[in-house]
């Protein structure tokens, strides 16, 4: 039986933010009139979280969860939700009420205009230190510029998307999940809307900076090939200057004669191994950034809509 809406909340240690979490969403799925579940994913909480989602899902038939066997990162516990949420539309919301729950009313309306996915873009955050917004704005710029999808700058995963989206996701069997970016790879009609990313209503983040480099390191390797073509790059300029040095080499030995015995022939073997050493790597890059494309397994297309029949 499907329902209308699905809301996915990872979480890792949040037993201080679970209690007015879960009374603010109810008040806003009620308040929207639809059948909604509540699904909760929690990724190898330390504390109470898990005790607390279990009596909830008892007392409430709207709230479900899925307790993961460790901490598996918030990525992967967003996608056990995806992958067995049954609503129509499915949202992802932090459970740390920084994304207010409130939110989601407006993200519906702008989705039911026609839209396949409607992102929260960040106007501001607050409570949060300068090191991390910092980093934060210029990954996203870099990963902007080096990827040839668009993934929206200052988007956190709150979010609201269609199945359609969600049928997709389900057949990117990618083992680093960088969500955002898949999403943005699907396609179809996304839009967003601004809003102020409010403080951690109580508890730590659990992204460390170890998290969070992975995470970087997953979007980049997982969205663009520019690290691996660099060998390639610096090869061909270390050739052309390679060449142009030979040049002057060939020329000071034989015509200026004005020369160190023995430099020309050593500075001529070392240039040309360090450009085909270059040129080399660059080609095993290419290669390698065609088996990691193979490897990540995506569908080929996504169709949109045809006027073909089916079968
Ligand atoms: N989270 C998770 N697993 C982790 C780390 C975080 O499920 O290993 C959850 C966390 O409970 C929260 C969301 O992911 O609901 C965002 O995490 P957090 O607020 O710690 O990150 P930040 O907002 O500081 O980037
Ligand atoms: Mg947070």
């Amino acid at each position: 039986m499907s329902i209308d809406l699905s809301i996915i909340i990872p979480i890792y240690n949040e037993q201080d933010n679970i209690p007015v979490l879960y009374n603010r969403l109810t008040k806003v799925a009620q308040s929207m009139s639809l059948s909604y579940e509540l699904l909760f994913i929690n990724d190898g909480s330390a504390d109470a979280s898990l005790g607390m989602l279990i009596a909830l899902s008892q007392t409430d038939s709207n709230v479900h969860y899925i307790n993961l066997s460790r901490n598996f990162g918030h990525q992967i516990a967003v996608t056990a939700g995806i992958d067995s949420c049954k609503g129509d539309a499915v949202v992802i919301i932090d459970a740390d009420l920084q994304d207010p729950p409130e939110l989601i009313i407006e993200l519906y309306a702008k989705m039911k205009e026609g839209f396949q996915v409607v992102y929260a873009r960040r106007n501001s955050r607050s409570g949060e230190s300068f090191m991390k917004k910092f980093t934060a704005k210029m990954f996203y710029r870099i990963l902007a510029k080096i990827t040839s999808i668009k993934i929206p700058v200052d988007t956190g995963d709150f979010r609201i998307m269609d199945r359609k989206i969600v049928e997709v996701l389900m057949k990117m069997p990618e083992q680093q999940k960088y969500l955002r970016g898949q999403i943005a790879w699907v396609g179809f009609n996304q839009t967003y809307i601004m809003y102020d990313r409010e403080e951690r209503h109580a508890g730590s983040t659990g992204y460390t900076y170890k998290k969070m480099i992975r995470f970087a390191l997953d979007g980049i390797t997982g969205f663009s090939n520019l690290p691996l073509k660099f060998a390639t790059i610096a090869g061909f300029f270390v050739s052309g200057i390679t060449f142009l040095l030979s040049l002057y080499a060939l020329y000071a030995r034989f015509v200026s004669k004005d020369y160190v015995p023995g430099w020309t022939s050593l500075i001529l073997a070392v240039l040309f191994i360090g450009g085909v050493q270059l040129i080399s790597i660059g080609i095993i890059g290419e290669y390698i950034s065609r088996v990691s494309s193979n490897v990540r397994n995506r569908p080929l297309y996504v169709v949109s809509d045809t006027s073909c029949s089916k079968n």
